[in-house]
């Protein structure tokens, strides 16, 4: 079959002299697996080799070898030069592109996941846009979109409400991956894998639902970090391995 959409590469190996493996997450068609023969030469219809989080107007057909697609056209028109000015953001960026790749599965359409990601991108190519906030609502928007978060508001094994009226009460709060939410603190003590929260990264939490709801929230650095490490912790559980990106795009502990 053959497809047009618009596409973010979020992976990109050498094939050959002159041929690249290229991933693409395309807005109508999920993620495609493409070879994209002849892109290295400084001629090619691309215009050259493609980059990591270049995004266009991409023609590719879905049979092909080893499970290869075969990319026809590829044309760009945003190669996201501000965001790769800045460590920070250029690693918040590869990261966002990194766990797009491990969370949505080949040839399955999830169109509120790539205009999460094309929106998290453009955020971040603004100059002065906070790195740690973006990166904490696309974790958290993209886990939901992958069915992996629920909404964190309620103990997952009572459903009581998780309301802490004080960071010392804060710090009996746990979230548990493969629960796959917060435990009170009656709850706690029967989950074997769990880890513990703090005001910060509930407020954090709190802010984003707020903001997912049409808000306007600040979500200030501290939470923003706070919020990262815990859904980088949940995405390794839930993975059983740790993203290349986390020790670049995550703040680690204080
Ligand atoms: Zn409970």
């Amino acid at each position: 079959m053959r497809f047009r959409e618009p596409a973010i590469c979020i992976r990109a190996t050498d094939y050959s002299e002159t041929s690249q493996v290229v991933t693409f997450f395309t807005r109508g068609a999920g993620t495609a697996r493409l070879l994209a023969k002849g892109t290295k030469r400084p001629r090619s219809k691309s215009g050259g080799a493609i980059d990591l989080l270049s995004e266009g107007d991409l023609v590719f057909t879905t049979s092909g070898r080893e499970g290869l697609g075969t990319l026809i056209e590829f044309s760009e028109t945003v190669s996201h030069t501000p965001l790769r000015r800045e460590a920070a953001r250029l690693h918040a960026a590869l990261y966002m592109i990194e766990l797009t790749g491990e969370l949505m599965p080949e040839a399955a359409p999830h169109v509120e996941a790539f205009d999460l990601l094309h929106k998290g991108l453009a955020r971040l190519d603004e100059p002065g846009s906070p790195t740690a906030a973006v990166l904490a609502y696309f974790q958290w928007r993209m886990l939901r979109h992958a069915g992996l978060l629920g909404a964190l508001r309620a103990c997952v094994t009572c459903g009581a409400a998780v309301k802490p009226a004080s960071a010392r009460e804060a710090r009996r709060v746990w979230f548990s991956s493969r629960e796959g939410g917060l435990l009170c603190p009656t709850c706690e003590g029967a989950a074997v894998e769990k880890i513990r929260l703090d005001a910060e990264t509930l407020a954090g939490l709190e802010a984003l639902q707020a903001a997912a709801a049409g808000r306007k929230v600040a979500l200030p650095d501290g939470q923003a970090h706070a919020v990262n490490r815990l859904l980088a912790y949940h995405v390794r559980e839930q993975l059983g391995k740790v993203l290349k990106l986390v020790r670049y795009a995550i703040a680690q502990g204080r």
